[in-house]
């Protein structure tokens, strides 16, 4: 396949944005902006990952579909994002989760999202997707003697669930981790892994066209309004009636995206790459290349890209010329908790924004009958979307929302969203502190 391999170039400006996987991404498939008036079985609004997958589920099914996609293929959360397959939940826990939704339907979101790993490996699989997959697995170092306490119940509740989770003594944690100190074990899912994700998007878009659907990119939805038994969607080049809608537009807030985007919290985070690393320090930080994010209030995480590069992430307390600040921060931090020889080169620097539903979990949103939003990723989208794409178009060809496996919650904006950076300024806080006193951990010097 044709590769749109960029060199990374000259140093980074002070704020600019520069994605790594758009630097390393493949050709893009053709598309044009919608012109004129269509009509579709199903209208989807949004080309990331939840969208295509939805996309390309529904046209399997021998439905005409359209994606209208505000901007590209993946310029949202999903060509953001740091590539980690993470088959569970941010903040949830299976014990949390059935407390919240009783045992029967808080056992199906979990079987849900406990398979979304397996799905994402299998959709690249099956569709033949060029995206660096690895199903290498994914590990959750604990900082804690308490918190490995917790992560040795969670492994447990996943694998009376069937899935391949386990809980790892301190000293294989270590070894793991190119001998991080102080970890007390680890929580590994052995079907998480990593993706190189604007790859997985294009490959999903891609997949999506040749199954028959029409993909509109630099087509903003501005407006969905009643049309008898159906919808009209609007844009500025033309209008598509559609018998039903899904709303795949994640934390976005412009135009008809607001419904959806509008009932999350945003979360900024800063991801980074590094300059390709020496073979010697990768198989020592990383034998076995499998991605990691720790128990700490202020993450550290890391991974390896297919050249090498250390990529990682963090997010600013105060935003004000935070881009650079954050992208000095992130690569000191990696240095120093896995004693790199010296600060890599930085080469990759930007921002992506993430939806948090308040309750952690993942909800659909109905705005009218068959027009249906969803959304509540919360960091882990990837494994996630892979299942909400089917869910939602199992919405969209007449299951009934109270039978799907994703809870409905109500289609409302959050009140005092606008005041959202302050509470995320005020809970990054609160983590440091909690991260200081369990004092576990001898660095995490950043000073962001
Ligand atoms: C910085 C960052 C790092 C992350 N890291 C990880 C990770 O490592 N692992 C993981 O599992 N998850 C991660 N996530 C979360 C994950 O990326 C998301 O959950 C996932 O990509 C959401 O996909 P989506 O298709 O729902 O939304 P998006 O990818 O945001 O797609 C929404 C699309 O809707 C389009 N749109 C918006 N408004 C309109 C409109 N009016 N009309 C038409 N189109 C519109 C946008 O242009 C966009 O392309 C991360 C998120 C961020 C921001």
């Amino acid at each position: 396949m044709a590769v749109n391999r960029m060199h990374p170039g000259s140093p980074q400006g002070a704020s600019e944005d520069r994605r790594l996987w758009d630097f390393t991404a493949n050709a893009r498939p053709q598309t044009e902006e919608l012109a004129g008036d269509a009509k579709a079985d199903v209208l989807v609004i949004g080309g990331g990952f939840t969208g295509l997958t939805a996309a390309l589920n529904l046209a399997q099914r021998g439905l005409i579909v359209r994606v209208l996609e505000a901007g590209r293929i993946g310029g949202g959360a999903s060509g953001a994002n740091a590539g980690f397959v993470v088959p569970n939940f941010a903040k949830a826990d299976p014990a949390t989760t059935i407390a919240a939704l009783g045992d029967e339907r808080g056992r199906r979101l979990l079987a849900l999202v406990g398979a979304g790993g397996d799905r994402v490996f299998e959709l690249a699989r099956m569709n033949a997707i060029d995206c660096d997959a690895q199903q290498t697995g994914w590990l959750q170092p604990a900082h804690s003697a308490d918190l490995a306490a917790a992560l040795a119940a969670r492994a447990a509740m996943w694998q009376s669930l069937g899935r391949p989770v386990s809980f790892i003594s301190a000293a294989e944690t270590a070894h793991r981790t190119g001998g991080m100190a102080g970890y007390h074990g680890a929580l590994l899912d052995r079907s998480g892994g990593t993706i190189h994700p604007v790859n997985y998007a294009l490959g999903l878009a891609r997949a999506a066209l040749a199954h028959g659907v029409a993909i509109h990119e630099g087509t903003p939805v501005a407006s969905v309004e009643r049309d008898g038994t159906g919808w009209m969607v609007s844009t500025p080049g033309g209008r598509v009636r559609a018998d039903r809608v899904l709303l795949c537009t994640n934390a976005e807030t412009g135009g008809v995206a607001r419904r959806l985007g509008g009932a999350a919290v945003p979360l900024p985070v800063y991801q980074i790459a590094t300059a390709p690393l020496p073979q010697d320090v990768v198989d020592r930080i990383s034998p076995d290349r499998q991605p990691m994010s720790d128990t700490r209030g202020y993450l550290f995480t890391y991974r390896l890209d297919a050249e090498n590069r250390l990529i990682s992430g963090g997010m600013a307390i105060l935003p004000f010329a935070a881009h650079a600040r954050m992208g000095r921060a992130i690569v000191a931090r990696l240095a120093s908790e896995l004693r790199l020889p010296e600060i890599p080169q930085l080469d990759f620097v930007w921002r992506g924004t993430a939806a948090m539903t308040t309750d952690f979990l993942p909800h659909l949103y109905e705005f009218g009958p068959g027009f249906i939003g969803g959304l509540g990723c919360n960091g882990r989208g990837i494994a996630m979307t892979a299942m909400l794409g089917g869910v939602l178009a199992d919405a969209a060809t007449g299951t009934k929302l109270a039978d799907l496996p994703i809870p409905l919650a109500p289609a409302k904006q959050l009140p005092m969203r606008q005041f959202a950076a302050l509470a995320v300024a005020g809970a990054l806080i609160q983590a440091r502190v909690q991260d200081w006193r369990a004092r576990t951990f001898t660095s995490g010097k950043s000073s962001t």
